[in-house]
């Protein structure tokens, strides 16, 4: 019998970097090789860029969870939970599964890939009103959240609580934020035809940003027209502006404005999973500092990619660029982490990370868009065709491109019933009920875990 042993690549995350990585790993290398282990809280990959599109109910959401289990041929062990600590010493990852047991996951090589979380700021009320758009429970939870706000509008007959409902206020200029205050106005605009006791006058978006443009990236032309689509279509935005202060039913803008309102989405960028924290190693703004490899510098085995680490960006110039955190980076960054483990396993030389961004693309929904696809600026219908062209082919499953073209083809010919499913309609969710930012240890309580003398988890 063979006493070599083989061995044991542990994954943390199954998103665009991971599960790209992953399915590399397992066709490369054969099964004697080395050992797979995914650890992931959800049963499937979450495809980001639609979930403005299941917040509107254009997507239902299972169109966009791509099953990890789908084919026959995928041979990983998944470990159902979060890692909520790494100790990098002794290669070991502290596992809460979902039934809240701790676990202790021993690896040689470790592949992170946790994501990211939504980035908040000492906002008073902050945390307590709003509704992130990061998680599939959130979208859901929103679609029924303004439904819900156009019902109990048409039932009130007290004008403060009609126009305190009718007003939405989303903060991030962004792609995120723009595509879900598109869309969610899309939505109640189609939405408020079915209740004609209800003015459509009341109903106000409000798009905020302290940034003083729209998506940036797009350029000027581009970033013009698509703030004249959506004020076109009534859409408030205010540059230079954030929030003050949240309320239950208020907003405090910081110009001094009060909104009324009990809508707060909030997509004002994001930071590194807080698993990169438990680590004691080096960040750069929160991500994990890396080599062009995605190596973490003097750390054994240790590879780092996607929103929570800080790639070299070396198509981009100089040297401190770093690559930005968004799906087409995290899937290609997936591909050459798993090469860089396989040639590591057979002794030879890893390669750098080198992608030149293939643009934007922006779903304002309907026939609006924007995109800039290889730097050629689009508008329109053209653009359109190739946002949800793009999106399209990027889905990895043929299932789950068949679910989507699907609910494009029925939405558009159908549209939609606006039906409030009342999910969680009773409990009040916000943006740390759906992220579980407080569920991970500190540096030194994995180390003693580990050590076996420790506190327990949080
Ligand atoms: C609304 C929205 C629209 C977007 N649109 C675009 C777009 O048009 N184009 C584009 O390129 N990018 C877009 N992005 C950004 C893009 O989705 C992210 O950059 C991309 O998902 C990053 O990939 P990732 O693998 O690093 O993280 P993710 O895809 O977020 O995956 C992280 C995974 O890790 C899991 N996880 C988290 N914590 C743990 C833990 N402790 N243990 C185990 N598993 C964990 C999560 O459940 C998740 O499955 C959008 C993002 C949002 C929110």
């Amino acid at each position: 019998m063979s006493t070599v042993t083989r061995p044991r690549i542990l994954v943390v995350g199954a998103g665009f970097a991971g599960v790209e990585c992953v399915r590399r790993l397992e066709r490369q290398l054969s099964p004697y090789e080395a050992d797979i282990t995914l650890v992931t809280p959800l049963a499937y990959q979450l495809y980001l860029p639609l979930l403005p599109q299941v917040a509107s109910g254009v997507l239902t959401p299972q169109s966009i969870a791509l099953s990890l289990r789908r084919s026959r041929k995928y041979r990983t062990r998944i470990i159902p939970g979060g890692a909520i600590g790494v100790d990098l010493k002794a290669k070991v990852c502290v596992v809460r599964t979902i039934t809240d047991r701790i676990v202790e996951e021993p690896y040689d090589y470790i592949v992170l890939a946790p994501g990211s979380v939504t980035r908040t700021f000492d906002i008073p009320g902050l945390t307590d009103h709003a509704y992130g758009m990061k998680t599939l429970a959130e979208a859901a939870y929103i679609r029924d959240h303004v439904i819900s706000q156009l019902d109990l509008a048409d039932a009130s007959q007290d004008p403060a609580e009609r126009a305190s409902r009718l007003q939405f206020v989303v903060v991030g200029g962004g792609y995120a934020g723009t595509e879900t205050a598109a869309c969610l106005q899309r939505l109640t605009h189609a939405a408020v035809k079915r209740y004609p006791r209800l003015d459509p006058r009341l109903i106000k978006w409000h798009l905020i940003d302290i940034a003083p443009k729209l998506m940036p990236e797009l350029g000027e032309k581009l970033g013009r027209s698509a703030q004249d689509i959506l004020r076109r279509r009534g859409i408030e935005i205010s540059l230079g502006v954030s929030i003050e202060k949240a309320g239950a039913e208020e907003v405090t803008f910081t110009d001094g404005r009060v909104v009324p309102t009990r809508t707060l989405i909030w997509t004002a960028g994001v930071v590194a999973s807080p698993l990169i924290a438990t680590l004691g190693a080096e960040t750069v703004r929160g991500r994990l500092a890396v080599t062009s490899e995605l190596t973490v510098p003097g750390r054994d085995g240790v590879f780092a990619l996607g929103d929570s680490a800080a790639v070299p960006d070396l198509a981009k110039g100089p040297e401190d660029a770093v690559c930005p955190p968004t799906a087409q980076h995290a899937m290609r960054q997936g591909r050459v982490a798993a090469d860089n483990i396989i040639a590591t396993v057979r002794n030879q030389p890893m390669r750098p990370y080198v992608h030149k961004d293939l643009g934007l693309v922006v779903d304002l929904g309907g026939a609006d868009a924007v995109s800039k696809p290889l730097g050629v600026e689009l508008h329109g219908l053209p653009a359109q065709a190739v946002a949800r062209g793009y999106h399209w082919s990027a889905l990895r499953t043929g299932v789950a491109k068949a679910r989507v073209m699907t609910n494009w083809l029925l939405n558009a010919v159908a549209g939609d019933d606006f039906v409030r499913t009342g999910f969680q309609a009773r409990k009040p969710a916000r943006l740390k009920d759906f992220e579980f930012t407080n569920a991970y240890m500190t540096p030194e309580q994995v180390r003693a875990h580990v050590e076996g003398s420790g506190p327990s988890a949080p």
